[in-house]
């Protein structure tokens, strides 16, 4: 066999696994369908999630955000870069691209009333850091470690045999075939391989489709998104989701706007625009780049047993959603020990395998009731009513749905019939 791994799709699990491969001494070859394979054509707030963290860190108290990888990890702020950790897979990457400590997450209503989810101090939580200069030092690693490396080129499949894989190819001189012992599916949220593998077809569609937006910008005036993520909740205009902000490089702040059935995200930016409590700090604002976030069509069951044959799912091509950069980065290069382990004839898929189904918020029992009760709120109140419910819990630390179901009893005198709608609504996520 001229390889010994094929890896398909170049994100961060994609190009984790190909470093890794190439430096373990495996013959790699990864296959992009982009030309530049660093350049990020996906939103994605390139947010690093600190969950447990090493003892040279502190990290805020409060709600963690759980929808992603919830093994350990935290980051090392040095001089002139950072360092991620992962103890459980038991490895570190290095990353010299500029970076924000997130001090705060914010929820904010229509007139400005506001939630902690972390008690306000001087610590932080997560940092955005710049997807494209992780991805350009994998891509580097791989490349040097003498991984090969075939942009424009797009998996169209892939098809297990007696001692080994098949996957077909396009790429710029037409289609070919390629083989080798083993694969690895990197293809993302809609992967081709999972699907050809029929790997999808227990899989349960558990939410609407929904649509994406991100939106890059420079010159908002507000000190707010200063190291703060802001979740901002204004019913009359999106009442299925909210609306993210959170800080980019050189000043500027992405805005990512989410939006389920008819809805068109750019509908809701240009009303969150002028809607008088926000629109002071549009004055000399200015969009840099707008991406989308491709098709994105409602939260399914993850894959729970992610191998097929000699083929080993990772990242979001086996997840409901996403796994996170975080996610995607370890179960590349766990994929990767569980191939070598196979290759000298132990049994490594069961170990990953067992990983997988842990180290994934997205596994436990009670996830999708949990995603399910994120956004009710902007579906059952008014901007008023929010406001007010905000207002009674201002300088409180939680998530305001979490508060809300909680405290229902605080507004049954005052507002009957906001507690009526509350209480029915609210049943079906707690
Ligand atoms: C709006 C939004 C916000 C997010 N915010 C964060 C955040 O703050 N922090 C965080 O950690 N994560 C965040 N994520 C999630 C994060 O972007 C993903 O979980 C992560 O990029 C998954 O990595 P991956 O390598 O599995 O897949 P991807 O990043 O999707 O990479 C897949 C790659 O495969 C290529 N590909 C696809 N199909 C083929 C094919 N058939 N042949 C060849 N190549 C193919 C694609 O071009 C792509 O390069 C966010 C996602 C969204 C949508």
């Amino acid at each position: 066999m001229k390889y010994d791994l094929i890896v398909v799709g170049g994100g961060p699990g994609g190009l984790m696994a190909a470093k890794t491969a190439a430096e373990d001494g495996l013959k790699v070859v990864l296959i992009e369908r982009k030309r530049n394979i660093t350049e990020i054509n996906r939103a994605c707030l390139s947010a690093f999630y600190i969950h447990k963290v090493s003892t040279s860190i502190e990290v805020a108290e409060g709600t963690t955000n759980s929808d992603g990888y919830i093994d350990p990890v935290s980051v090392e702020l040095l001089p002139d870069k950072c360092r991620f950790h992962f103890p459980v897979p038991g490895f570190s990457l290095d990353y010299e691209g500029s970076y924000t400590p997130y001090y705060h997450w914010i929820e904010v209503s229509p007139s400005l009333h506001l939630i902690h989810r972390h008690k306000p101090n001087d610590k932080f939580w997560a940092i955005f850091y710049q997807k494209e200069v992780l991805l350009a030092g994998l891509l580097a690693s791989a490349q040097k470690a003498g991984a090969e490396i075939l942009s424009e080129t797009m998996g169209l499949g892939a098809e297990n045999t007696p001692d080994g894989v098949k996957v077909r190819v396009r790429g710029k001189s037409g289609d070919q075939t390629l083989e080798a012992r083993t694969a690895i599916a990197a293809d993302g949220l809609q992967s081709i391989i999972a699907e050809s593998l029929g790997l999808n077809k227990d899989r349960k569609v558990m939410s609407p489709p929904y649509k994406i937006l991100d939106y890059e910008m420079e010159g908002v005036e507000t000190d707010l998104t200063r190291c703060s993520l802001l979740w901002i909740t204004i019913p009359s205009i999106n009442p299925t989701e909210n609306i993210g902000i959170g800080p980019k490089a050189e000043g500027r702040v992405s805005i990512f706007v989410m939006t389920a059935g008819t809805l068109s995200p750019s509908t809701v930016m240009e009303k969150f625009m002028k809607y008088p409590t926000f629109a002071p700090w549009f004055r000399n604002a200015r969009v840099v780049k707008k991406t989308a976030a491709g098709v994105t069509p409602g939260l399914r069951t993850p894959i729970r047993e992610p191998v097929a044959g000699n083929v080993v799912i990772i990242g979001d091509a086996g997840a409901p959603v996403e796994t996170w950069i975080q996610g995607a980065v370890a179960s590349g290069y766990m994929a990767v020990k569980a191939i070598e382990k196979e290759l000298g004839g132990q049994k490594g898929y069961p170990e990953y395998i067992d990983w997988w189904q842990k180290a994934f918020a997205f596994n436990a029992p009670d996830y999708f009731k949990m995603v399910g009760g994120h956004y009710p709120l902007p579906s059952l109140c008014s901007d008023e009513e929010l406001d007010y419910l905000y207002s009674l819990f201002e300088g409180r630390v939680g998530n305001s749905v979490g508060l809300v179901a909680n405290n229902l009893e605080l507004i049954k005198d005052k507002r009957p019939e906001l507690y009526q709608k509350l209480t029915k609504g609210m049943r079906r996520y707690t």
